[in-house]
C-alpha cells in the first residue's frame, strides 16, 4: 500500500500514524507546505471523550498529548459583571504547536516519510502513483476545489467575524466566556489555558460591533490595543498577542462552515477541515479531524 496525505495538520499526520500502526510495511508520505514548526493559532481543547478515543487508537502519542496539556472541568461565563459556574465538563487544552510537533515525532518514529515547505499543487498528479491520496489539506482544500463537481460543498461563512489571540493572563481553572456591553455594542471572549503560562483568547463580535470599531481598517496591533482596553478588567494588565505575522492588515476572520455531499473521489479521500468544520465555540474541530 502508497498512501500519501496532502498536508501535515493534525488530519494528515493522525491518519499517517493510524495507517502505520495497522499496516506497518505501507509506504506513507505527508507533504506539508509549511516548516516543521511553523505554525498559526494558539491552543486547542480536547474533550475527554477525545483522549480517551486516541488512547485506544494509539498509546503512545495520547500519552505525549496527555502529559502536555493544561486540564480543566468547569465553565465560567462572566456577564455584566456576574459570573456563573457550569462544573463537570472534562477539557483539555494543548498548543496547536506542541500538538503537530508530538505527531510529527510519532510519525516519524513509525517510518513515515515527512516532506515540509512542499506546495502542493493538484492531487490529480499522485491518483495514478499512490493507492491512496488523503486530501488533508485543512479549510480551504485545493483538492475539494479540484473535484467540485464529485464533492459537492456546501460552505456557509457565518456572520461574526473574529480573531485569535494569545495571553499570558491565567484562565487555567475554566473554560471562560466573557461578554462585555460597549458603546459600540456586545463583544466577547472565548478563552482557555493551553499550557503553563499561555491561554487562547478568541475575540468575536457581530457585523455591526465590528463596523463600529473599523477592525477592518486597523492593523493588529491597533486590534490589539482596542481588546486590551474593552477586557482589561479580566486581563490584569497582561497583553494579548497575535502570532498571524504572515496575515497583513487585519486578523479578523469569520468562520466558514464547510459540509459535502461526498468525501471520495476514485483513490482520492478528504479529511479533516477540508471535508468538514466544527465552529470553535465547541472545540470539536481538531477532534473531527483526529
Ligand atoms: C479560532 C479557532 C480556534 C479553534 N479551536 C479549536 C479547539 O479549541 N479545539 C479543536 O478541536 N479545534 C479547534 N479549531 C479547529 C482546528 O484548528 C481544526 O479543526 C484543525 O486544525 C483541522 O485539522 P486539519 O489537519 O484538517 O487542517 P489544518 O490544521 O488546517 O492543516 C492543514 C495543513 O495542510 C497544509 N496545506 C494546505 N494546503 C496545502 C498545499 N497546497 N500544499 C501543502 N500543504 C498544504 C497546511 O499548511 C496545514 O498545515 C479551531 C479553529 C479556529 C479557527
Amino acid at each position: 500500500m502508497r498512501a500519501i496525505c496532502l498536508g501535515g495538520g493534525p488530519a494528515g499526520l493522525y491518519f499517517a500514524i493510524s495507517l502505520k500502526l495497522r499496516q506497518p510495511e505501507a509506504d506513507v508520505t505527508v507533504l506539508e507546505r509549511n516548516r516543521a514548526d511553523d505554525t498559526f493559532g494558539w491552543g486547542v481543547v480536547l474533550s475527554d471523550e477525545t483522549l480517551d478515543n486516541l488512547e485506544v487508537n494509539d498509546p503512545v502519542s495520547a500519552r505525549e498529548i496527555r502529559s502536555h496539556f493544561a486540564y480543566w472541568d468547569d465553565i465560567a461565563l462572566h456577564h455584566k459583571g456576574n459570573v456563573i459556574h457550569s462544573t463537570g465538563h472534562g477539557f483539555c487544552g494543548i498548543g496547536r504547536k506542541r500538538l503537530l510537533l508530538i505527531l510529527q515525532e510519532r510519525a516519524r518514529a513509525l517510518g513515515v516519510n515527512l516532506q515540509f515547505e512542499t506546495e502542493v499543487k493538484d492531487a490529480s498528479e499522485y491518483m495514478d502513483d499512490y493507492d491512496l491520496v488523503v486530501a488533508s489539506d485543512g479549510l480551504n482544500s485545493r483538492t475539494r476545489m479540484e473535484f467540485e463537481e464529485t464533492f459537492k460543498p456546501d460552505i456557509d461563512v457565518r456572520r461574526c467575524p473574529f480573531v485569535w489571540l494569545g495571553t499570558h493572563q491565567k484562565f487555567d481553572n475554566a473554560f471562560t466566556f466573557i461578554f462585555e456591553k460597549t458603546d459600540k455594542g456586545w463583544i466577547w471572549v472565548h478563552a482557555y489555558q493551553f499550557d503553563k503560562d499561555t491561554a487562547t483568547f478568541i475575540v468575536e463580535c457581530s457585523q455591526e460591533t465590528f463596523d463600529a470599531y473599523g477592525f477592518g481598517e486597523k492593523t493588529q496591533e491597533e486590534t490589539i490595543a482596542i481588546c486590551e482596553e474593552i477586557f482589561k478588567d479580566h486581563l490584569d494588565d497582561h497583553k494579548l498577542m497575535t502570532n498571524a505575522s504572515h496575515i497583513r492588515g487585519s486578523a479578523w476572520i469569520k468562520f466558514p462552515r464547510v459540509l459535502c455531499e461526498k468525501w471520495s473521489h476514485q483513490n482520492v479521500v478528504l479529511l479533516g477541515d477540508a471535508s468538514a468544520t466544527a465552529h470553535f465555540s465547541i472545540g470539536s474541530g481538531t477532534k473531527l479531524a483526529l
